[in-house]
């Protein structure tokens, strides 16, 4: 099969190596979409460190090839989506089926290898259906939905509530689409004119370009107060100081962005102005991914709008190219494989 393996810091080859052989309760899934997402491009530009050579990626859709003996819920053929993290089933969370907080999860592309080639194999507990209308690029893309569903089921937005979500790149834009779903009005902030087009699209009510206003004046134009909840999915000194500026007293504030430098929390504003913390650490919550997959069917969240750039696997090495050094505007890279990159139906064999 061939395969993009990250050889060294930057670096990506296409290979031709083996399928991988089947183990009790896997699958072996043919990939038909796997996208790009901030932790492989950490892991190419050599942040998250894992053994090299290794297939990256784990944000994919595609069709089972093969499945392990005694399984009866999935047939080959089935079109199916994958949930990226694999928990232990050991430890206490895993106990209390909080799978999203599993003290000992495991990613695909990380801990083993990845779906960037034509073959990966994926626990058939880790196997979600997909509808003949979700296409298999969008089912690819549907991580930060989930993420965003983190999120809104910790500061849980009301009806009419103002949110500000600082930063419209793809987890942002995630958080826009599903706090407007909500009911909340939404106050989507970026630099980048594509992105805050895409907010719009996504159902914010308002958006501002930092660069061209004053964003904690309007944000008070706006709110009166400030807003009832503010979404940081940046990380940067600039955004994280302007969430104290943002958010009325007794509000809620969610940390999503990785912080990167010196962005650091000073205590005193959260004290004095009453403020809820919360951090979200990530996706997989129970149900989610099933959650994401019925709002995409009903046509509520449309994930393949992210999808700025398409290419075949063959092209990996110039994909993860341009999602590192954002030469040109890029929100998502998709990698289309072997079953067509939207074929709406595969047929039972
Ligand atoms: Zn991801
Ligand atoms: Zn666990």
């Amino acid at each position: 099969m061939n395969a993009a393996v990250i050889t060294d810091v930057e670096r990506i080859d296409i290979q031709s190596l083996e399928r991988p052989t089947l183990r009790p309760n896997y699958a072996l899934i043919r990939v038909a979409a796997a996208t790009l997402c901030g932790t492989d491009l950490h892991q190419y530009g050599g942040k998250i460190k894992t053994p090299l050579p290794r297939i990256p990626g784990h944000d994919f859709s595609g069709v089972v090839e093969e499945l392990a003996p005694g399984h009866h819920k999935f047939h080959e053929g089935d079109r199916v989506v994958v949930k990226p993290s694999f928990p232990c089933g050991k430890c206490e969370y895993c106990a209390r089926a909080d799978y999203g907080s599993c003290e000992d999860k495991k990613l695909i592309g990380l801990h083993g290898d990845g779906c960037m080639a034509e073959y990966v194999l994926a626990p058939i507990a880790n196997l979600v259906p997909l509808p003949d209308a979700v296409s298999f690029e969008a089912a690819a893309n549907l991580e930060m939905f989930t993420v965003a569903m983190n999120t809104m089921k910790r500061v849980q937005p009301r009806l009419g509530e103002w949110v500000a979500v600082l930063g419209q790149g793809p987890i942002g834009l995630g958080q826009t689409r599903m706090a407007s779903l909500s009911g909340a009005r939404v106050i989507a902030v970026d630099v980048r004119r594509e992105a805050l087009e895409m907010a719009r699209e996504f159902g914010a009510d308002v958006t501002l370009n930092s660069t061209e206003c004053d964003v904690v004046a309007e944000v008070k134009r706006l709110t009166g107060s400030g807003a009832d909840i503010v979404v940081e999915c940046v990380g940067a000194k600039a955004t994280v100081d302007l969430i104290f500026q943002l958010a009325r007293k007794e509000g809620r504030v969610a940390n999503v962005g990785f912080q990167v430098g010196a962005a650091t929390y000073d205590l005193i504003p959260i004290m004095l102005r009453s403020l809820t913390i919360h951090g979200v650490g990530g996706n997989g919550g129970r149900g989610q991914y099933e959650t994401v997959i019925a709002l995409t069917e009903s046509g509520k969240i449309r994930p393949e709008r992210l999808i700025t750039h398409r290419m075949p696997l063959t092209d990996a090495a110039k994909a993860f190219s341009i999602a590192h050094k954002k030469s040109e505007p890029v929100l998502k890279v998709a990698l289309s494989l072997n079953a067509g990159p939207n074929r709406p139906t595969l047929a039972r064999g």
